[in-house]
């Protein structure tokens, strides 16, 4: 069983690759570089809308393997307040 504290880290860690930040960037263009929530084009992030836990593995999915519907750009505030009020779901796949 992993520690929090682990996957937090190991998280951020998989949001510096390459490969995320190109997922981001698609994100980004599709939403017109844009936050969904507020309009703000300042700070933006990705945000996923649902997390896939893979049964087989008891690993989540990677950042930038998640379809492009459940991506959402936000600006950093809407990102922390959508945080602080809702918790993302988890789904196993
Ligand atoms: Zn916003
Ligand atoms: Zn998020």
């Amino acid at each position: 069983m992993r520690t929090e504290t682990e996957s937090t880290r190991n998280y951020s860690e998989l949001l510096r690759t390459a490969q995320w930040l190109e997922r981001r960037k698609q994100i980004l263009k599709r939403d017109g570089y844009r936050c969904r929530n507020c309009g703000s084009s300042y700070g933006l992030e990705v945000h996923h809308r649902q997390y896939h836990l893979t049964r087989r593995t008891g690993d989540f999915r990677k950042p930038w393997k998640y379809d492009a519907a459940n991506m959402i750009t936000l600006c950093a505030r809407c990102h922390q307040v959508g945080h602080a009020k809702y918790k993302v779901p988890v789904f196993n796949v």
